[in-house]
């Protein structure tokens, strides 16, 4: 049987602990790696405000107690559609101290995309910020939310109470007067409760809320810790919080390591603030994704900063390809470099570098399997495969999450008859026991590796006057990746020209913006099996064999 485990000896997850108290309260499980000269704190680089772990603990027990006074129950779900922020993990870690649920989503989104989050975990309370309270108004009022139940993360917005109003509603009760923190109910572990809701297309459909449980997090953290490099004392904070690698990476890792957290919330990202960023705070380990890596790359503007700090670069979430990483390499010779490979369903890294191999010559490899991981690779028919031999990578592990919410034939699909994960990608594992992606098999395109669903797409393009049939698939796209391409069939007689540029226009004022076409064709048919499944490696492989690049 070809079983390929995790080389790390196994770890012992402890399997009664809620994340806060893992999190907060002095632990066994682990030694800090770091001692941070001052105190380590979420510091954003534009503001300069800040705060430090030890007010992030303190204002998530008074907003926890404020959240209980506004009548919130253990269970119940309160969405967080926001950019990063110093107040952001106070109400992540203030909705898990009382027991809640957060439900995390972009902040980007328009306003279907909202309600499709609101209604599918039934978010009792939404925190939205000052940009986009009227899109989560409207959304909130379409899920029948009230106003009052919106607030704010940072600021004022109107009449709105932000997270900051009720960290000082729950203080002014008085230390006495605060909320036990939740405790896992009686007769239950840790893996079976949920944390945190993160949303994810899986390998087919629409985005679907995961159920990451407490053990899935506090596991993944005691995985990545025998990974982390004792340099890892200044964070970058660049990549989205409501991303399972933001949850994992950039909200909760560092406080056990413990390391400072530096916030780059400016969208549009400048390059230029990045590197006087990574310059200023001497970022030794840029967690990166890869259009930002192909920046650094390209960049000549990397000659004025002094990045003599960068050790090496970490990405993940899309593959990079070797020409990028040569490229890397020359302009910053003597560094290293490391990625994670994973998905949200496992919780952050199914593999990611072992310290020892953080150079380039491992670079275009995914890493190997973090501690307690299984994984098997196969065929089109199940059938195991061994060393060097291509096909999907299935994984077993305590970061594999629970499923889907209110989704039980998507959970099931997402795991084989042995509890294995169906990753939904194709890779190979060689003799050192590191894998390397190959392809994606799953429906799933990523854009500058933040995940588009074709299905979404499809749905929404199919509503389109006059389209009787559509597919959406990924056409690869130097910089960002991938992007979405259309292929729709259109009714007789209502073809007129600019149909295709109306179409992506269509989509834009109704998608956010890594969901935007690039590009629309009329097709007579589209390709379908006997099931009617789209096939969609005949429309990727038709615009590859076009050379279509975007
Ligand atoms: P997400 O759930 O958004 O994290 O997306 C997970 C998917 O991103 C994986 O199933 C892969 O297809 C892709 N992915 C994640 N990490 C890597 C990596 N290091 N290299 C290539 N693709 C990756």
């Amino acid at each position: 049987m070809m079983l390929f485990r995790s080389s790390y000896p196994d770890l012992d997850i402890p399997t009664q602990i809620p994340l806060w108290d893992f999190l907060f309260t002095p632990s066994p499980y682990f030694k800090p790696i770091n001692s941070p000269s001052s105190p380590p704190s979420f510091i954003n680089a534009l503001t300069n405000k800040s705060l430090t772990f030890q007010e992030v603990k303190q204002y998530s027990v008074y907003f926890s107690t404020a959240l209980r006074t506004l009548g919130l129950e253990a269970g119940d779900v309160i969405s967080i559609c926001t950019p990063n922020s110093i107040w952001y993990p106070v109400a992540l870690f203030g909705i898990l101290r009382a027991g809640c649920l957060p439900a995390l989503s972009s902040p980007a989104f328009g306003e279907d995309e909202m309600v499709h989050v609101f209604r599918t975990v039934g978010a009792k309370y939404v925190i939205c910020y000052n940009e986009n309270p009227k899109i989560v108004r409207e959304a909130a009022r379409k899920c029948g939310t009230e106003e009052k139940r919106i607030i704010v993360l940072e600021g004022k917005a109107n009449e709105m109470r932000s997270v900051e109003d009720l960290v000082e509603e729950g203080r002014q009760l008085g230390d006495e007067r605060q909320v036990e923190p939740w405790r896992v109910p009686f007769g239950k572990k840790n893996s079976e409760v949920c944390a945190v809701f993160c949303f994810s297309s899986g390998t087919t459909g629409l985005p679907k809320a995961v159920l990451i449980s407490h053990q899935n997090i506090i596991a993944q953290l005691l995985q990545l810790l025998p990974t982390t490099s004792n340099d890892h004392t200044t964070i970058l904070g660049l990549l989205p919080f409501y991303h399972i690698t933001g949850v994992v990476k950039l909200l909760t890792l560092p406080l056990i390591l413990p390391s400072s957290v530096i916030l780059l919330t400016h969208t549009p990202l400048s390059i230029p603030l990045l590197l006087s960023t990574i310059s200023h705070y001497r970022i030794a380990e840029p967690q990166l994704v890869p259009p930002l890596i192909i920046h650094l790359a390209n960049s000549p503007l990397n000659q004025n900063y002094d990045l003599s700090c960068i050790k090496r670069f970490a990405s993940g979430a899309a593959p990079i390809s070797p020409s990028v990483l040569q490229r890397l390499e020359t302009r910053f010779p003597g560094r290293g470099f490391k990625q994670g490979y994973g998905m949200t369903e496992s919780a952050g890294c199914i593999t990611t570098h072992p310290l020892w191999a953080h150079s380039f010559k491992y670079a275009r490899k995914g890493g190997t399997l973090v501690a307690n991981t299984f994984i098997k690779i196969v065929d089109e028919k199940g059938r195991l495969l061994g060393v060097n031999e291509k096909g999907e990578i299935l994984a077993k592990g305590p970061q594999m999450v629970m499923g889907y919410w209110d989704n039980e034939k998507a959970t099931r699909d997402a795991f084989d008859e042995e509890g294995f994960l169906r990753t939904g990608d194709e890779g190979s594992i060689d003799e050192e026991g590191f894998i390397t992606f190959h392809d994606r098999i799953k429906e799933m395109i990523k854009v500058k590796g933040i995940q588009v669903a074709p299905v979404e797409l499809e749905e929404l393009v199919s509503g389109f006057e006059g389209v009787v049939d559509c597919a959406v698939v990924g056409v690869r796209d130097e910089y960002s990746g991938e992007r979405p391409f259309g292929f729709v069939v259109l009714k007789d007689g209502i073809r007129r020209e600019g149909i295709e540029e109306e179409i992506m226009a269509f989509v834009r004022e109704r998608k956010v913006r890594t969901k935007w076409l690039s590009g629309v064709r009329v097709v007579e048919m589209i390709p379908k099996s006997a099931s009617g499944k789209i096939l969609r490696r005949v429309l990727r492989d038709r615009l590859e064999r076009e050379g279509q690049h975007v």
